[in-house]
């Protein structure tokens, strides 16, 4: 006789939050195997692993398993009654962990609200059916009872909630007798919801579209996938685009998923959804609760929310009804997940759109050079809006060469007189410096101390705010200094500036004029930021200064003047990126000025004046300047002409990060001796070397076809999750990379 408690060979493949790119296997819990109850792929199971309790998710159901059954450990619990993963988002999952190289339990839990992700359970209901015994009960075995007929009746055509059959009439103590016959039988079911009504979708008329926005909406498909890259500058009306296509996708009953960079920085785009439609609006974004982001993540699944807006990790919301995929600000880099499980979100959302069989739309005024390349290809359908809606024109540009110019704390004598005349007829200026604090450097001008990290390669920003250094790379703070802490010397000097500087700069240059600073250390409580888009939104007139925080999609009628501080930072940038930035940043910020009947105008500050590329933003032409880009990509061999990866190692031993990356190197060069179109840059030492405590080294992997970059790349995070000196070494593989400092 068989003893084993596990009659039937069920072996749940399982995947676990864990550094290894595997998956385990356990048995059935011993009462489910008992009653032929098998969970399925999708949901959440309670393991032990090693010494800890875990949770993971099954993938797969076999009969087998490579182990011999009596090595492996049961489960100790299932946590859903239903998949907490569709098998089509399971599928895209297991797609993003094999292409970004990332453990699929990472991947998963990543992917999941942090309530479901510690094992909450998913909100339920009582539901009864018939048992095997109450199927095969005779005709007429309950005539003296015809309240409990009646219920079995109603169980023979179906199951049915507890709620539902209270409110037919059937009491609760007829339930309770028939389920003690074992007649019939309880069980938990996720809590279902009303899918949103599809009749009376619009709470206002949409606008009438202008004629490129119309031929937008008609030329995209809703039945299929494609993926269109929507053009357009700041206000020519792309958001009405969105706005105008989800109604149709709503009036299918289908859902849309909207993905934008920072929501608490846009509470006005969350707005115009509020007050267009008549339906209910799942938000999903970092400064959500546990339980809100539960309850959206529900809404969402449950199919009850008609359109789910959300930031970068949104895009793995489950759908009931998935309908169309909006990216807003697609060339935005915090589409990309820099640290653990390293994916582009608008990249994962574009093969969630294929596989679903949606469309997708990715809207900018300035595209990425990818997304540009794309459309090129024939990937991306290419669609324009030119021009403006309305009265609002063009901003003028003027390149304001600050060389030899004397400077007031960094504003220009030109500037301030431009800013002067603004205010006078009213209007209100933006000032864009994409540096908090007050300044990046504090010195002793007697001995040329200067406030360094003790764990960083960067200097201290000091912030006159709380008089504290901060160390911008790790978060490090101390107070600040008097005298210097070298040569006793009072002579401390501030130098260079950020936001706060130049709000104190401001404020002495145009007393009476109100100043509102934006940026992350103005920009912490939750209504921060709708607080200051209030203030804007009187119109008075006032100064705004802020980081990139202001150039994310506000609009400003009242700003008719748009100040770069500091256009020469993006130039000179260890990041082949870091122009590209820049030209869409500055654009971008353009973009705020003149959106109402004053056309904007525009004024860079730069020691380079003559640089090409400035120049050709200073002409308001973002696609020549994206056109040279591109070329020169090309010329180098770069994405996106070429697939790229990094390896990046960080370890308290410079030699030891090196060291692996160096191995790293041999390897890939024997793996793929034969194929040529590999090339490798590094291993290098990060732009900054040291960040807290660790050196860190990066190699870059370039390859010709995407194919053999990604055979590499498995081949090499086997290798590398068994190499001894991996231990000593952090390392991590990051798949197309945004930020290469
Ligand atoms: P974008 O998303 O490209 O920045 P928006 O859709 O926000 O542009 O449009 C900018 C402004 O123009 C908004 O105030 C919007 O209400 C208005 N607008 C957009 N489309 C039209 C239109 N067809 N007719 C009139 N006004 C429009
Ligand atoms: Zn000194
Ligand atoms: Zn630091």
């Amino acid at each position: 006789m068989n003893n084993s408690p596990h009659p039937a060979n069920l072996i749940y493949q399982v995947a676990i939050p864990s550094p290894l790119r595997r998956l385990f296997d356990y048995l059935p819990l011993v009462s489910d195997a008992a009653e032929q109850q098998v969970a399925e792929p999708g949901m959440r199971v309670q393991v032990s692993f090693g010494k800890r309790k875990v949770i993971g998710v099954i993938i797969a159901v076999n009969s087998d398993s490579n182990l011999p059954l009596d090595k492996l450990k049961a489960v100790s619990a299932v946590l859903d009654t239903e998949p907490v993963f569709s098998t089509s988002l399971l599928a895209l999952l297991r797609w993003a962990a094999s292409y970004y190289h990332a453990p699929l339990g990472e991947v998963l839990a990543a992917a999941l609200p942090t309530a479901l992700r510690q094992g909450k359970a998913l909100p339920t209901e009582q539901w009864w059916r018939l048992t095997q015994h109450g199927k095969g009960l005779p005709e007429g075995a309950l005539k003296r009872a015809p309240r409990q007929a009646e219920l079995i009746n109603l169980l023979q055509q179906g199951e049915h909630s507890h709620k539902q059959l209270l409110a037919d009439g059937i009491g609760t103590t007829n339930l309770r007798t028939l389920a003690k016959k074992n007649l019939i039988k309880s069980y938990q079911q996720n809590l279902h919801a009303e899918p949103f009504a599809t009749d009376k979708l619009l709470n206002e008329q949409p606008l009438a579209l202008s004629s490129d926005q119309e031929i937008a909406l008609n030329t995209l498909d809703l039945q299929s996938y494609h993926s269109y890259l929507l053009e357009g500058e700041t206000g020519s009306g792309k958001t009405e685009v969105y706005l105008q296509a989800i109604a149709r996708v709503l009036s299918e009953g289908r859902q849309a998923l909207v993905l934008i960079p920072e929501i608490s920085l846009t509470p006005q785009t969350l707005q115009r959804f509020q007050s267009r439609f008549n339906c209910a609006i799942a938000v999903i974004h970092s400064g959500l609760s546990d339980g809100e982001r539960l309850n959206a993540w529900c809404a969402a699944a449950n199919g009850s929310a008609g359109i789910i807006i959300g930031t970068r990790s949104a895009v793995f919301t489950p759908l009931l009804r998935p309908g169309i995929i909006i990216i807003d600000e697609e060339h935005d880099a915090s589409f990309k997940q820099q640290d653990g499980f390293r994916y582009s979100a608008r990249d994962v959302a574009v093969m969630r759109a294929m596989r679903e069989r949606i469309p997708i739309m990715l809207g900018t005024a300035t595209p990425s050079l990818e997304s540009l390349y794309n459309s090129r290809q024939g990937r991306y359908q290419h669609l324009q809006l030119r021009g403006r809606p309305g009265p609002a024109r063009q901003p003028t540009w003027q390149l304001v060469d600050i060389r030899k110019l004397q400077l007031t704390t960094g504003f220009s004598k030109p500037v301030i007189a431009a800013m002067e005349q603004a205010l006078t007829e009213g209007n209100q200026v933006l000032v864009f410096l994409n540096r908090r604090g007050y300044a990046p450097t504090l010195m002793c001008h007697d001995c040329a101390w200067v406030a360094d990290c003790k764990h960083c390669d960067a200097r201290l920003t000091f912030h006159q705010h709380n008089a504290q250094l901060r160390c911008h790379h790790c978060g490090h703070r101390e107070g600040a200094p008097s005298s210097c802490p070298h040569c006793r010397s009072d002579q401390l000097q501030y130098l260079g500036q950020g936001t706060e500087r130049a709000e104190a700069t401001l404020e002495a240059l145009f007393p009476g004029v109100q100043v509102l600073r934006v940026d992350r250390d103005t920009t912490r409580r939750k209504d921060a930021m709708s607080n200051v888009v209030t203030k804007i939104q009187t119109g008075k007139p006032c100064i705004l200064i802020g980081t990139q925080m202001l150039a994310k999609g506000h609009h400003f009628p009242g700003v008719t003047l748009v100040v770069v501080l500091d256009a020469d930072s993006g130039l000179f940038s260890p990041d082949f990126r870091a122009t590209e930035r820049l030209g869409q940043l500055v654009t971008q910020v353009a973009g705020r000025a003149g959106r109402g009947d004053t056309p904007g105008r525009v004024m860079m500050q730069s020691h380079y004046s003559e640089h090409p590329l400035l120049t050709l933003l200073a002409q308001n032409k973002y696609p020549e300047f994206a056109e040279r880009l591109c070329a020169e990509r090309q010329f180098t061999n770069m994405p996106p002409y070429a697939n790229l990866a990094v390896v990046r190692a960080e370890a308290i031993s410079a030699f030891d990060a090196n060291l692996l990356l160096e191995e790293v190197r041999k390897y890939c060069e024997a793996a793929i001796a034969s194929n040529p179109s590999h090339r490798y840059l590094g291993p290098y030492p990060a732009a900054l070397e040291r960040r807290n405590k660790r050196y860190r080294y990066q190699l870059q992997i370039i390859a010709e076809q995407r194919q053999s970059l990604h055979n590499l790349l498995s081949q090499l995070s086997t290798w590398l999750e068994t190499h001894p000196s991996a231990r000593k070494v952090r390392w991590s593989l990051d798949v197309d990379p945004q930020d290469m400092t």
